[in-house]
This record gives C-alpha cells, sequence and structure tokens, in this order.
C-alpha cells in the first residue's frame, strides 16, 4: 500500500473527515465524495487542503480513478455505490484500518454490543493511573484518524462498532476484548446473528501469538468461538471460576492470570450492576496485561466518573431514585439495569423499535417494575408486552411529561429510570438529547418541589 499516492473517501461525517486530514498529512491526494450534501465549512476546509470533492451522489467514474477507497461506517454494504465499487474490484477500507498504518503505539481494540464506551473510557483511565501515555478513539470522542494528526500517544484505546470492523483488512490489535455479543443492529446483517458476530470476531483476524484476546466466557456466541484464535487468552466469567482470567466469586473480582492472583471486593468498584463486572474484569485484565500495577489500578478505580447517560444517577427526590440510562437503545442493555436495580422501578422506556424480543426481560419486569411509561410516538409493542405485567401503563410524548408522571406514582425508596430499549429518533435528536431532556426535567421538578417544602 505504501505505493498508493491517492484515495477516494466516501462520506464527510467525522471518520471521513478524519481520513481525509490523515491522508492530506500523509501527502495523498484526496477526493471525498458525498451521496448528502457536505456542510459549508467542511467544504470550506477540504479545499483549504487542496483535495476534491462532490456531493448529493457518488460517480463511479470519478471513484474508479483511485486505487482504493474509504468507507464511512454509515453506508451500508447494500448500497449501490458500494455494489459498484466492488464491481469494479476496488478494495474498499474501514478508517480504523486506514488509520492503523500510520501509527507504530501498541493498540487496544474493544467490541462488544454493548459496554464498548464504559470499557474503552475505564481501561484509557486505569492505564493512565499506571503512568502510560495513551489516548482513547474511535466510536467514542476523536476518530482514529483525528487522533493521529496531533498525538503520537504509546497506547490507543481503541472503541470499535461492526461496522467499523466490517472493513478491515490487515488491521491487527495487540489487545483485543470482545465484551458480548447480543442482538443489535441485525437490520445490516441480514437479520442473522452469526453475520453479525462474525463481524464482531474480525477484531482478531490478524492477530498472532504476541497478541492478547480478553473475551467473555459466560456469553455462548463468543466462548463457541475463542478456542479457534490464535492469540494467547484471558477468559472473564461472573458465573464460573477461570483460572487464566478473571471471575466473580462471592463479592469479589478474581483476577488470576500468569503474573499474580489479585482480589478486588465489588464495593470497592466504582461501578454498579452485573454488566459493569464484565466490563471492569476486561479493563483491568488489560491494564494487567500493558504492566499497570495492580496499586495502580486500585488507585485508578477510585477516580474514575463513567460517561454520562449509562446508569447515570441524576437526583434524589423525595427519596425517589432518578436514572438516566437513556444509552440503553437495547433489550439486553435494559436487562442489566433492572438487574442492577434494588427497589420498586417506575420504568420509562420506549422510541423507535429495533425489533425488539422483550423475552429476555419479562420476569425481571414482573419483580421489579410497578409502573411503565412509555415515551414513544408508538408504543403499541411495549404496551401489548407489558400491560398484565405492570400495575400501570400510560403513554405519554415528552421528557417533561414522563417525569411527572413517574413521580406522581412513585412512593418513598422507589426507582425512576430511564432505560428505554429503542433507539431515540421519533421524539429526540439522539440518545444524548433523550437523556439530557430527562436529566433537565428531573432537575426542574427538584427545583420546583424544594420551593414548595
Ligand atoms: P456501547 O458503547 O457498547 O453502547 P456503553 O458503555 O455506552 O456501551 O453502554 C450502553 C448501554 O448498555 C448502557 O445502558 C449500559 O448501562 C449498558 N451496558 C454497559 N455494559 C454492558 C454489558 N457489558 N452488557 C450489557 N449491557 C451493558
Amino acid at each position: 500500500t505504501g505505493s498508493k499516492h491517492s484515495i477516494a473517501i466516501l462520506g464527510s461525517g467525522e471518520s471521513g473527515m478524519g481520513a481525509l486530514r490523515l491522508a492530506v498529512k500523509q501527502g495523498l491526494s484526496v477526493f471525498l465524495s458525498d451521496g448528502g450534501s457536505i456542510a459549508e465549512a467542511k467544504k470550506a476546509e477540504i479545499t483549504a487542503l487542496g483535495a476534491n470533492f462532490e456531493e448529493g451522489g457518488h460517480s463511479i467514474e470519478l471513484i474508479k480513478k483511485y486505487p482504493e477507497v474509504v468507507k464511512s461506517p454509515g453506508i451500508p454494504e447494500k448500497a449501490q455505490i458500494i455494489k459498484d465499487i466492488r464491481a469494479a474490484a476496488i478494495p474498499v477500507i474501514s478508517e480504523i484500518e486506514f488509520a492503523s498504518r500510520y501509527t507504530s503505539a501498541k493498540i487496544v481494540g474493544i467490541t462488544g454490543s454493548n459496554g464498548k464506551t464504559t470499557t474503552t473510557l475505564l481501561t484509557t483511565h486505569l492505564l493512565k493511573s499506571g503512568g502510560l501515555h495513551v489516548e482513547s478513539a474511535g466510536n467514542v470522542g476523536n476518530s482514529f484518524c483525528d487522533l493521529l494528526l496531533n498525538a503520537t500517544p504509546d497506547v490507543i484505546v481503541l472503541e470499535l462498532s461492526s461496522f467499523q470492523l466490517d472493513d478491515i483488512a490487515a488491521f491487527k490489535p495487540d489487545v483485543a476484548i470482545l465484551l458480548n455479543v447480543t442482538a443489535d443492529h441485525l437490520d445490516r446483517y441480514n437479520y442473522k446473528m452469526a453475520n453479525y458476530a462474525a463481524a464482531k470476531f474480525r477484531i482478531f483476524e490478524n492477530m498472532t501469538e504476541n497478541g492478547l484476546a480478553i473475551t467473555n466466557a459466560d456469553d455462548a456466541w463468543v466462548f463457541g468461538q475463542v478456542a479457534k484464535l490464535a492469540t494467547r487468552q484471558n477468559l472473564f466469567s461472573v458465573q464460573n471460576r477461570i483460572h487464566g482470567g478473571a471471575y466473580f466469586d462471592a463479592d469479589h473480582l478474581i483476577f488470576d492470570t500468569e503474573k499474580d492472583i489479585e482480589i478486588i471486593p465489588t464495593d470497592e468498584l466504582p461501578l454498579i450492576g452485573k454488566h459493569n463486572y464484565y466490563n471492569q474484569m476486561a479493563a483491568i485484565l488489560t491494564a494487567i496485561e500493558l504492566g499497570v500495577s495492580f496499586h495502580d489500578i486500585v488507585k485508578g478505580l477510585k477516580t474514575f466518573v463513567n460517561a454520562a447517560h449509562r446508569l447515570e444517577k441524576v437526583a434524589v427526590i423525595e427519596e425517589v431514585t432518578f436514572i438516566n440510562d437513556s444509552k440503553a437503545t437495547n433489550v439486553d442493555a435494559v436487562f442489566y439495569a433492572l438487574d442492577a436495580m434494588n427497589a420498586d422501578v417506575i420504568w420509562i422506556a420506549g422510541g423507535v423499535n429495533k425489533g425488539n424480543d422483550y423475552a429476555q426481560i419479562k420476569s425481571l419486569v414482573q419483580t421489579k417494575v410497578k409502573g411503565l411509561v412509555c415515551l414513544g410516538t408508538d408504543n403499541a409493542h411495549l404496551i401489548d408486552e407489558f400491560s398484565t405485567d405492570v400495575e400501570k401503563i400510560e403513554e405519554v410524548q415528552s421528557a417533561e411529561a414522563a417525569i411527572h408522571l413517574a413521580f406522581e406514582w412513585a412512593k418513598s425508596g422507589d426507582i425512576v429510570l430511564l432505560s428505554p430499549a429503542c433507539a431515540s429518533f421519533d421524539l429526540f435528536k439522539n440518545y444524548e438529547d433523550r437523556g439530557a431532556q430527562f436529566k433537565a426535567a428531573t432537575l426542574k421538578l427538584k427545583e420546583s418541589q424544594s420551593k414548595t417544602l
């Protein structure tokens, strides 16, 4: 690939613009093609960098002049332009693949259906605590390409979606974490779990015995495949004792690696919920592998603060606790959220349904949820599924109305939990907007309550 001096880039989003900047910096001549319109500021930047572009459609004739194409993860394989590029036998790579050519940093790659961001941030934090020069990128924060423009860390922790892994070629992390494989985004994989799981497993495809795979022994999709990997392995489990990995045992996490045996009481962990045992075990195993002392790991755990919208405690109003889990956009995430609740729950859910199967959470809802506030434009699926399982069920159309209704239903000691199991695009811009509106409405309620006292 060193002989290639030009590249075409599809899409002017985060990863497309990142790839463009890095390609220009590396001296490649660049053509960017966007199927929609490109923002004025971006056009000005592209021109200033000396690159060419087209918008409002992709021209295969122009793209064909380039020896390689970087594809944004948002463009599906079934898009006509991708079919045309494949037919012309031009290699298509992801932005991750492209960036990986231009760094010699140690790479930690993190993928899975749920827990990627949490694990990426915690891993980065623990490595920093150990004094390593480390940065994170990928799905969280900067794109990988953008990171390389102005930083030369020793370790890069990458959050990788299955879409970003779809078009890797030689990309090879030094440590790769696969957290879990549960149903999500099946629309992009012909509704076949096996296809989606295969995309996740691509994270390991170029790794050798020098690398380390850190994987979930409790996940049937993961465990069924890992024996075939060429790498060294650390498994982690909440259900079984693992020699050569990490496991949960009677209120402790045990780390039983080649290096040592170490123990952390779970009440010293920064994150609640069983799902976070998995995330924390994976992050800690990575820190151990990269030489961080246990003393520094424990020190790091004490100061970690997770990203917003993930089981984020917002406020307590008259002994009712409000928790924002807006990032829970699939059923598995809601399973772990409900599992982590230790009181009666008023559950706020709904939005754009991605073909949800609620069987997994049925009994948790029956035992923990008193009331269900449906926050979506179409709530038929939720109402059908749960109207006989909860005492109260009602529909609302705004975060503020949801908060007011939930507070009206709640008794002291209850938890109001926003954990939607759905995407947010019907009523909100995105999950951040949904979470922010939930928080704002909660804080407004808190203020009005304190005034009336
Ligand atoms: P991702 O980046 O993969 O979307 P996040 O860390 O942002 O993962 O968490 C997304 C949602 O999934 C949150 O609601 C969170 O509470 C839940 N979650 C986090 N880790 C896990 C896990 N290991 N298994 C299941 N659900 C999880």
